[in-house]
């Protein structure tokens, strides 16, 4: 039976389902397929074809707390601490001096509608080579435009449980990997 990745819906790792599953998600409209993205499986009814892609997105925003922050109040310290120096978009190992925080959402974004930026979703620890890459753009846009030149690690780190169903499924398709999942 093969799987499906399923991102939240500002491409974060939510886990893995069956394609049955995935299927059903795909018909009650909470999940969107990504486009680009080789099918895991068709189903065929009498009256309909279900096209099940290796990832699908979901329409509306899970909130995931992480485990490490969720009573913790925000610092920039306290990101770079929870993602370990280790930068989402890249995955090059930093430090002190050369780790930076980078808003997933950007601010100029956050500010327009109204949202705190300063959150433990929506930053990461970055290097400051991909935060300047990334700049004011969203993480969409950034994932499309980089996705070939980067073997892109999580673009989010709240994730563990995620990490731990897909690890689990051992094989991993190529198109997982773009999104985060290795
Ligand atoms: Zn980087």
């Amino acid at each position: 039976m093969s799987t499906v990745l399923v991102l939240n819906a500002d491409f974060g790792l939510l886990g893995v389902v069956s394609a049955r599953r995935a299927a059903h998600l795909l018909m009650d409209g909470r999940v969107v397929p990504e486009t680009g993205v080789e099918l895991a499986a068709v189903f065929r009814s009498s009256s309909t074809v279900i096209e099940v892609p290796q990832v699908v997105r979901r329409r509306t925003y899970i909130y995931v707390p992480h485990p490490a922050t969720r009573l913790r109040k925000w610092s920039k310290f306290g990101v770079l601490q929870r993602d370990g120096y280790v930068c989402a978009y890249c995955g090059v190992q930093l430090n002190g001096v050369t780790a930076t925080v980078d808003h997933i959402k950007p601010q100029w974004l956050s500010a327009k509608d109204g949202t705190e930026p300063d959150t433990w979703e929506n930053t990461v620890c970055s290097c400051v080579r991909c935060q300047k890459l990334k700049g004011g753009s969203t993480l969409k846009e950034f994932l499309s435009r980089y996705k070939r030149i980067y073997d892109l690690h999580a673009p989010h780190p709240t994730a563990p449980k995620a990490r731990r169903m897909i690890r689990h499924e051992g094989v991993i398709p190529a198109s997982w990997r773009v999104y985060g999942a290795f």
